[in-house]
């Protein structure tokens, strides 16, 4: 089963892949997470990556796209997975097309004001990834490794309002694009809460 994830940036895409991938096996496949390493790592497109991103631009699609295809081959991806953060844009919807055979998305859905709180309190696991909220865990460091945790750079409030746009007008309409297998969840609640929305839809499609 291969699934989408999609919703605005800070709707808790990141932490519903993590709740789906613990329960049903499927591979959580982040492309800001891949994004993120390839720009740690030194190199040529290190920079270039780095000059959209830290911005809240999106990065162009070849480059996004080569990276996913790196992925998706790997053997782990084989039983199925969840894109979180991808497609992001019509053409990239369209290319996945070639690469995957996709069987539902989830829309999570979540008011702008709600989540633009919600990313100023986002701290992340230096180690283990595990994201947290300081409104209910307001620690320095990671309850399951002990790691420091850290805010995204472009976590800042002036960088999640481009991003924010960025999603209305590039991604926004992928919602269109996948209205036949789409299922909405409200995500104004705890994240079980959500998970327990999707799994719902998630029991069904794997009948
Ligand atoms: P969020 O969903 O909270 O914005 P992500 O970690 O998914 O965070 O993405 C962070 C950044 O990585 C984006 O603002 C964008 O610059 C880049 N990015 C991630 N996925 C894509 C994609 N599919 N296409 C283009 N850029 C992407
Ligand atoms: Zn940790």
């Amino acid at each position: 089963m291969n699934l989408i994830l999609l919703g605005a940036p800070g709707s808790g895409k990141g932490t519903l892949a993590k709740n789906i991938q613990a329960e049903f096996g499927l591979i959580q496949i982040s492309t800001g997470d891949l994004l993120r390493q390839a720009m740690s790592v030194e190199s040529e497109i290190s920079d270039k990556l780095k000059s959209y991103m830290s911005k809240g631009e999106l990065v162009p699609d070849e480059l996004v796209l080569e990276i996913l295809q790196e992925r998706i081959s790997q053997d782990d991806c084989k039983y199925g997975f969840i894109l979180d953060g991808f497609p992001r844009t019509v053409p990239q919807a369209e290319a996945l097309k070639n690469i995957a055979v996709i069987d539902g998305v989830i829309l999570i859905d979540l008011p702008f004001d709600v989540i633009e709180q919600r990313i100023a309190g986002r701290r992340i696991c230096t180690s283990c990834g595990e994201i947290y909220n300081t409104s209910s865990y307001d620690k320095l460091s990671c309850k399951k490794c002990g790691a420091p945790l850290y805010q995204r750079d472009d976590d800042k409030l002036e960088t999640v309002k481009v991003r924010l746009e960025v999603y209305e007008k590039s991604t926004a309409p992928l919602i269109d694009f996948y209205s036949d297998k789409l299922y909405k969840v409200n995500a104004s609640g705890s994240p079980e809460d959500t998970y327990k929305a999707a799994k719902t839809f998630l029991i069904k499609l794997e009948k």
